[in-house]
């Protein structure tokens, strides 16, 4: 008998089980929560539906809408043009589609953010990581497990934001120059609602991991859910954004394929 292809074994593998898909991405609504800056910068819009004909007298055998976001709403992929660093590279339409399926790493920094919503990953926390796990996937994606996901039920818990500005998990300076210039990953994903950490707006960079990762022509995913589900290392990610022609990013369905029962 003929060895099967590899396209064959992918399709029985999801028809029996073996691999499973896990959605990562976050409900798009009008209560999904966007990120707000500070004046005097201009602010994102939040997901609108408007009705266009509801099986009535504006349509009368159809349901559909018109929807209002920003490009940077919800789950969402971040393009290399996104950020002065990369504003000669790549629009999130010019993305090739080679990078819009790779395998990813999950580095879970759970009990850390809970512990300190400024937590802060490091690039020795990544080197402990590899020691464990091996080396970070090339071509591949960098997934930072916070549990900040649970926090999505609403706006405030999300961006957990006092008189300071924002509270919320990232990477530091160092972490991000290194993931952006010296890791193999062509980015890095995130469960809040931007690659930054909250107090980033005071780092120098300002917002280093979109300073850094734009600039070296590399991505962000944000606002992902259910890391918790996918293993270490193994998991494959498939994230496809809107082809905004000179758009700097878009909303994205994001999913993962994983291994195992
Ligand atoms: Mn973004």
């Amino acid at each position: 008998m003929p060895e099967p292809s590899v396209l064959a074994s992918l399709v029985a593998g999801l028809h029996s089980g073996s691999i499973r898909i896990v959605d990562l991405t976050s409900p798009l609504s009008s209560s999904t929560p966007v990120i707000q800056l500070p004046p005097p910068f201009g602010q994102t819009a939040v997901f609108e539906l408007e009705e266009i004909s509801r099986y009535d007298d504006r349509g009368p055998a159809w349901y559909w809408n018109n929807f209002r976001s920003g490009e940077h709403t919800g789950t969402h992929f971040d393009a290399p043009n996104h950020w002065v660093t990369g504003k000669d590279l790549d629009d999130v339409a010019s993305v090739p589609v080679d990078r819009l399926i790779a395998p990813a790493v999950v580095l879970d920094f759970t009990a850390e953010a809970a512990e300190d919503p400024d937590f802060l990953v490091q690039v020795d926390h990544v080197k402990a990581w590899e020691a464990d796990h091996g080396p970070l996937p090339p071509g591949g994606w960098l997934l930072v497990r916070t549990g900040w996901d649970a926090r999505s039920i609403t706006q405030e818990a999300f961006l957990n934001a006092d008189e300071h500005g924002p509270h919320t998990p990232g990477l530091s300076v160092e972490c991000a120059r290194w993931v952006a210039e010296e890791s193999p990953v062509i980015g890095l994903g995130v469960e809040t609602v931007g690659t930054d950490a909250g107090r980033a707006h005071s780092f120098d960079p300002a917002f280093p991991c979109h300073s850094y990762l734009m600039g070296s022509g590399k991505y962000g995913l944000t606002q992902l859910r259910n890391l918790a589900v996918l293993p270490p290392t193994g998991a494959v990610v498939i994230a496809g954004p809107l082809p905004i022609v000179t758009g700097s990013g878009a909303p994205a369905r994001v999913l993962a394929l994983v291994e195992g029962p």
